[in-house]
């Protein structure tokens, strides 16, 4: 499996438009140490085809900064080696983007039932995907069912979440609640070697803690380095948890929690602007490498 980090940062970006936290001040002025993100964006393959891991708001440019990504140079008419798009919530920061795939190219979507109709029948904006027959058909996933792409087989794991705010509590009591979020597992068949995705997460199990241990590599939700931070920040607000994102650091946070895993490459994706590890010289910075843990980042590749 190969594996295209695109994106890095939770929504917004880092920096993002209207922050003035200290990290995104000073990475404006050229005074840190450390990389700019675009938002979260993952694309896998097992050969030409490749498949995105959600669609993000900064998609167009993510795809044209790659050339893996952009069409195969002597293609004649309209050609693209994206095959189709696994969302795993109807969040903005996740779905924006399939605006960018707009352009009649046929594509598959995979996504909960529920997620489809959010984004088919409440958001006329998307109709822009069905302008012409056979450009995106849409795939529904079940949960915990297992499914195939290419030679990958891909594992929707429910993740006990809530809707995003733009759909309304009496639209939300219609669909099911447990296909709000999944996190996915992503398996070769031939190798058998596993990846997890998880960029939010709002609770910890002990269930989910041994699932990931038999991952060679973990995406792992890094939002946040304390519960508090954006109160810190504001002097008001929800914390990370009320948020959907268990932080960090702290009793009961993923530093903890994931520490004492054996062999598996443990990386944080999703990584806010405000959060401390961003900056390569702090002390955060430190103790989340010391614990094993790297930081993904914009244009990182891995091959599993
Ligand atoms: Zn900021």
């Amino acid at each position: 499996v190969r594996v295209k980090v695109l994106g890095s940062a939770a929504g917004g970006g880092f920096p993002q438009w209207n922050c003035a936290c200290s990290n995104c001040t000073r990475i404006r002025q050229k005074k840190f140490r450390g990389r700019a993100r675009t938002q979260t964006q993952l694309a896998i393959s097992t050969g030409k085809d490749w498949f995105l891991l959600d669609a993000s708001p900064d998609l167009r440019l993510q795809l044209e900064s790659d050339r893996d990504l952009v069409p195969r140079r002597g293609s004649s008419k309209r050609s693209s080696p994206i095959m189709g798009v696994i969302l795993t919530s109807a969040d903005v920061d996740r779905v924006l983007g399939l605006l960018h795939l707009r352009e009649f190219q046929p594509l598959t979507v995979y996504a909960t039932e529920s997620l489809h109709r959010i984004l088919t029948e409440d958001n006329s904006l998307f109709r822009v995907l069905h302008r012409e027959t056979n450009q995106v058909s849409w795939k529904s996933i079940t949960l915990d069912k297992s499914f195939k792409i290419g030679e990958l087989r891909c594992t929707p794991i429910p993740i006990k979440s809530s809707y995003p705010d733009y759909v309304s509590a009496a639209r939300a009591s219609e669909l099911v609640a447990s296909e709000a979020l999944i996190g996915l597992e992503v398996e070769e068949a031939s190798s058998g070697k596993k990846l997890a995705y998880f960029p939010s997460l709002p609770a910890l199990s002990d269930d989910l803690r041994t699932r990931l241990s038999a991952c060679d590599l973990v995406f792992l939700d890094g939002t946040f380095w304390q519960d508090d931070e954006l109160i810190r920040l504001r002097g008001t607000g929800r914390s990370a948890r009320e948020m959907g994102h268990i932080p960090i650091s702290g009793e009961g946070g993923t530093l903890e929690w994931l520490g004492a895993l054996g062999d598996i490459k443990r990386t944080y994706i999703h990584i806010n602007n405000t959060n401390p590890i961003l900056d390569e010289e702090s002390d955060e910075h430190a103790r989340v490498s010391a614990a094993g843990f790297a930081l993904t980042h914009d244009g990182q590749e891995f091959e599993l």
